[in-house]
């Protein structure tokens, strides 16, 4: 589905050169490649305050905790998608209420959310899932209505611009209270292990989120908050160093790729290609079709068989999870996030596609699905 090993030796002395610094140099905790880092996403996001951590999960949890989230509390977010989101809303006790998808987007559908406000709720995390951002003027405007804090999982959208209705452009993750993003390899923008970043506009909550991501001191050995030990490696922050100025590059190739499939698939009564909002691009870190009457499970057996890397994000939505299910959620009870968990397929998305690979799989998809 990827291919890092490519990607790499395209810019392997720069990258190489700057591990071998970090060995040399030894500061492998909280090295000044990791403030370096913070400073330069913060320049690229537009953003006050980039605070690295050590994984995409732990920056949700560290912003469920910073913003003092109490058991009970009511957390809506998407089902389709991944664990990690409700995962974190489970552990720290609050209740997560799950929504419906827009079929077209992927998104959480933003009706399914005005629905699921009730007086218990706290929070907001909408997923950007796939790489294109959900709505998040209207659901801005619905936390602003009723005092909820939004959480942005940027997971798998970083660099992806949002443009509001007056023009303004935002970058994900930035739009929010909090968002969140994930550095672990196979993400847009991916180090060599696992990474992940919290941002925020906020001064004060800054300071709270860097405390909660430091054993909850401010003063070593003076522990005013419960927190959580997460950083993220000098090592990884050297390598995120080397290829965030590529990300822009590699979202433009991400895109040729997709826009590829797309000529291929254009019309085919059994597939559907992404949809693109005009209120957002899209960074590809997924290409997604949906399938109408067609045995989606036998297509990936096939492609399979043909050597063609496939995946199903996701096989079954968080709702109907029995570590998720607090609410005692039944089939049918969020029908577009099941009949998607059905019907999705995605296919390989990554900087290095050629022509001939993509002739192939679209090929082999072709051949399955006309058969
Ligand atoms: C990858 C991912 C995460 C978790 O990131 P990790 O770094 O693996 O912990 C969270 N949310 C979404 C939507 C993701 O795709």
């Amino acid at each position: 589905m990827v291919d890092l090993k490519g990607q790499y030796r395209k810019i392997k002395s720069e990258l190489d050169a700057a591990v071998m610094g970090v060995i040399e140099a030894g500061a492998f905790i909280n090295g000044p490649e990791v403030k370096k880092l913070a400073a330069d996403l913060e320049k690229y996001l537009n953003v006050k305050h980039v605070i690295p951590c050590a994984n995409g999960t732990d920056a949700l949890q560290i912003a469920m905790m910073a913003l003092n989230l109490q058991p009970g509390d009511e957390v809506i977010t998407p089902s389709f998608t991944y664990a990690a989101t409700c995962e974190v809303i489970a552990l720290l006790k609050l209740t997560p209420v799950f929504v419906d998808t827009d079929p077209d987007t992927f998104n959480m559908d933003l009706n399914a959310v005005e629905k699921a406000i009730s007086p218990k709720t706290k929070a907001i995390v909408p997923v950007h899932l796939y790489g294109q951002c959900a709505d998040m003027e209207p659901l801005l405007n619905l936390a602003k209505q009723h005092n909820l804090f939004v959480i942005e999982d940027t997971a798998q959208a970083l660099g992806a611009e949002y443009t509001f209705s007056d023009g303004t452009v935002k970058k994900a993750g930035t739009m929010g209270t909090i968002g969140t993003t994930s550095f672990f390899p196979s993400k847009n923008l991916g180090c060599y292990g696992d990474g992940g970043a919290i941002f925020t506009q906020d001064d004060e909550l800054a300071t709270v989120l860097r405390q909660v991501a430091n054993h909850g001191q401010t003063r070593l050995y003076y522990h005013d908050l419960v927190g959580v030990n997460s950083r993220l490696d000098t090592l990884q922050a050297a390598i995120l160093l080397c290829k965030l100025p590529h990300l822009d590059s590699y979202a433009a190739a991400r895109n040729q790729a997709a826009e590829y499939y797309d000529r291929a698939f254009a019309g085919h009564p059994a597939i559907k290609t992404p949809f693109r909002a005009s209120y957002s691009n899209h960074v590809f870190h997924q290409y997604t079709i949906t399938l109408t009457g067609v045995d989606r499970d036998g297509l990936g057996a096939y492609l399979d068989s043909k050597g063609v890397p496939n995946k199903v994000y996701y096989p079954v939505p968080q709702h109907l999870q029995k570590a998720y299910n607090l609410k005692g959620y039944k089939e049918g009870d969020l029908p577009v996030a099941e009949a998607l968990s059905h019907r999705v397929i995605s296919l390989p998305m990554h900087t290095e596609l050629t022509e001939d690979q993509l002739a192939y799989i679209t090929q082999c998809v072709l051949e399955f699905v006309n058969k």
